[in-house]
């Protein structure tokens, strides 16, 4: 059987196959191409490839552990943990014990980073505290924060804490769905960079109301400053969410996008994440999962895990069915560039679908 797709789609699989960066424009195509479209199962394609030849068939698992809940007086709109929401009335700060419990499990249960994540007025010191705490206690698992805009010296403390890398990302609709300065966002990545941090990132949280145009200008800003990870995570309304009004995009919706990004992204990355976890984006190029314990922006429970969040057990299944491995070792802590597949004609290999003219 042979399937047609636009010349211009192939023209830009071809260019992606060859770690090019693709230009804003040729993003905003990939990104609007129609859903049930040849084009896009080639797109898809083409993105699992690319991941297959920079990542083997490692599947990650960073997992996600909130630390506090608190109703966060900058309510940024698409976060359940603000004031506004009325939905945590009271600040919540998780045991020191239950925070080493959830650590201790992550470890035994084989995730790949520990992810720990304060809401905005939650202490410096005490993240640095809880850094240190766990490498003094034997966790091994290399710690990722997520925490406010930081300076050179914060940076520099996150290391000498024992962190390895710090997630940050500009937001979609950053300075207007949010209280924060797109620019101060940026200048922290930087940073992230300059101290010697790994830079994680993610373009989120999607919603239907973004533009495929904002989101190209994120997806270039994350390949020219050298992503460590930087896939797409999806908005989820909680109820009562000011954003309910826009919707949701849907899970097929998740992939298109998770595979333009994955193409757009090249050669830079270690990992491809998507959030929340699902399987549709693994056949377009993603292969890094959160699962959650603790506080979540997108749940109703104080412990994500009592509630929306999936856990390391449930994220390995879902790369086992979709023929991923969470038990090799991560990419992304790794120190020296990855060696990419030796085989030829791998990634957006074009076989069996012809362009059209
Ligand atoms: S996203 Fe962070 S800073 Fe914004 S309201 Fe939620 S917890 Fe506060």
């Amino acid at each position: 059987m042979t399937c047609f797709i636009q010349p211009a789609t192939s023209e830009v699989l071809r260019k992606a196959e060859n770690f090019e960066e693709l230009s804003p424009e040729e993003i905003v195509y990939l990104l609007r191409l129609q859903l049930d479209s040849p084009d896009v199962y080639a797109l898809m394609h083409a993105a699992a490839m690319m991941s297959r030849r920079t990542f083997g068939l490692k599947g990650e698992r960073h997992m996600h552990i909130g630390l506090n809940v608190e109703p966060c007086r900058f309510d940024c709109l698409f976060c359940s943990l603000t004031g506004k929401a009325g939905i945590f009335t009271e600040s919540v700060e998780f045991s020191t014990e239950q925070l080493l419990d959830w650590a201790r499990l992550g470890q035994a249960q084989g995730a790949d980073a520990l992810n720990l994540m304060t809401t905005g007025f939650y202490p410096f010191e005490k993240l640095l505290e809880l850094g240190r705490l766990l490498k003094s206690e034997g966790v091994n698992v290399p710690l990722v924060a997520n925490t406010r805009d930081i300076t050179h010296q914060e940076g520099k403390a996150l290391l000498e804490a024992g962190f390895s890398g710090c997630y940050h990302a500009i937001r979609l609709g950053e300075g207007r769905d949010t209280p924060f300065s797109p620019d101060r966002r940026r200048q922290t990545i930087q940073v992230i960079k300059d101290v010697g941090l790994r830079w994680m990132n993610c373009i989120e949280p999607v919603g239907p109301e973004h533009s495929p145009r904002e989101m190209a200008d994120l997806i270039l800003l994350a390949r020219r400053m050298g992503a460590t990870y930087s896939g797409v995570m999806r908005r989820i309304n909680f109820p009562g969410s000011p954003m309910q009004k826009h919707g949701m995009i849907n899970e097929r919706e998740l992939a298109r996008m998770v595979a333009a990004t994955r193409l757009a992204m090249g050669d830079v990355p270690r990992a491809h994440c998507t959030h929340e976890p699902h399987t549709a984006s693994l056949m377009a190029g993603a292969n890094l999962f959160f699962p959650e314990v603790g506080s979540s922006p997108r749940d109703l429970e104080d412990d994500s895990g009592k509630g929306r969040g999936r856990s390391l057990q449930d994220c390995a299944l879902i790369y086992q069915e979709m023929g991923l491995d969470p038990w090799l070792e991560s990419n992304c802590f790794q120190p020296d560039a990855l060696p990419l597949s030796e085989r030829a004609n791998v990634c957006g290999n074009l076989t069996g679908i012809t362009a059209q003219n």
